[in-house]
């Protein structure tokens, strides 16, 4: 019996220290999933709930809250306690559908949003497509749309006949660009996807955890125009409509690098970005940034794109002002619109005249009847 308990402490301890040192070792192997760090910076968090000047969110989905009353009812009220003066909702599209976003947005609350009308791909191959396209524009024009929104469908999703994506710069859309040129309203562009979306699916893909979640957003595939060639196509149509006012939507598709952004903006004088989505992206270079978004501040608008996970809450207007206005460092922002990559941000502590040009006078430029 004597044997036996010194026999099953000497394999006990042997078992534990065996135990310990291989979870010791295999920490080195630890899954992506489970290494989630915590911050032992003590550093300020300011708490902004109001915006300073009031804001235009130049790129909002609303048609998670359209089919309720109260729920835009809700919104407006949210918009109030954040000083959000309007909302530029981009999801109106063409005819039952517009009707809806324009009766349950824009007629109890004229001075509050702004609705956008889409084009209807499903005739691209239809002979009569163009003018299809620029009447039916027009028409939503009428009903009062103030604005066109161009998803990145166009060069990623749509197909044409021939099984090819249809170009960015497909002359079948010229009359559409024409129509926002005479009627003096901008379109909102959304071309390409962040940059490591059209690099190799590896460890060394830096929005690896999110692309894993979202498989239909990888366009590294023989299949996809690169995002060179697709930035060319827009640019082309930029240039060719030089009476039409472009806003690229997301900093233009080209956040990763402000330098090219910045060379763009300098040779297209119709071209303007929004912020959306993308304070994730600007706040991990602050220095460019604030340097970016002071020298062009007549030609950048303020949006967020929405909340992913569809709740209409006033977190997401928060973390913006927060990224604007103050000098915080080292925070987190994945809540104003969903987790892009594993970073913190900067705050960029802009200066009042620039807030306010980026806020609202731009977009009050730029919106026919604002
Ligand atoms: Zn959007």
């Amino acid at each position: 019996m004597r044997y036996l308990n010194l026999f099953s402490v000497v394999f006990g301890t042997v078992f534990l220290l065996s135990f310990c040192c291989s979870k010791k070792e295999s920490l080195k192997d630890i899954r992506l999933l489970d290494f989630q760090p915590k911050s032992m910076l003590v550093v300020k968090e300011t708490k902004v709930e109001k915006a300073k000047f009031p804001a235009i969110d130049a790129h909002n989905h609303l048609r998670g809250i359209v089919n309720s009353d109260e729920d835009v009812a809700n919104y407006v009220r949210i918009m109030d306690e954040c000083n959000v003066q309007m909302v530029v909702n981009l999801d109106g599209g063409w005819g039952e559908s517009l009707d809806k976003h324009l009766k349950r947005l824009k007629e109890p609350y004229p001075d509050r949003f702004i609705v956008y009308a889409r084009i209807d791909f499903s005739k691209i191959d239809a002979p009569d497509f163009p003018q299809y396209a620029a009447n039916q524009l027009e028409e939503s024009i009428k009903k009062g749309v103030q604005g066109l929104k161009i998803s990145k469908s166009l060069g990623l999703r749509v197909k044409e006949a021939d099984g090819k994506y249809l170009r960015v710069d497909t002359p079948k859309l010229d009359p559409v660009w024409e129509v926002c040129g005479k009627s003096g309203i901008p379109v909102t562009i959304h071309v390409a996807d962040p940059l490591a979306f059209f690099t190799p699916l590896d460890g060394f893909n830096e929005r690896l955890e999110e692309v894993l979640d979202h498989p239909d957003w990888m366009f590294n595939k023989p299949e996809y125009y690169s995002v060179d060639e697709l930035m060319e196509q827009r640019n082309r149509i930029i240039e060719r409509h030089p009476n039409t006012n472009f806003i690229g939507a997301h900093v233009g598709g080209m956040v990763e690098n402000l330098e090219l952004a910045a060379e763009w903006l300098d040779k297209y004088p119709n071209l303007y970005y929004d912020t959306c989505a993308r304070i994730h992206e600007l706040g991990r270079q602050p220095y460019s940034t604030r340097k970016f978004l002071i020298k062009y501040a007549d030609r950048i608008l303020f949006g967020t794109d929405g909340c992913s996970d569809g709740a209409i809450n006033a977190n997401m207007f928060h973390l913006n002002w927060r990224f604007y206005e103050t000098d915080d460092e080292y925070f987190d922002v994945s809540k104003a619109h969903h987790y892009q990559g594993r970073w913190m941000v900067y705050g960029v502590f802009l200066p009042d005249d620039v807030l306010e040009k980026i806020y609202n006078l731009n977009a009050k430029k730029l919106y026919p009847g604002l």
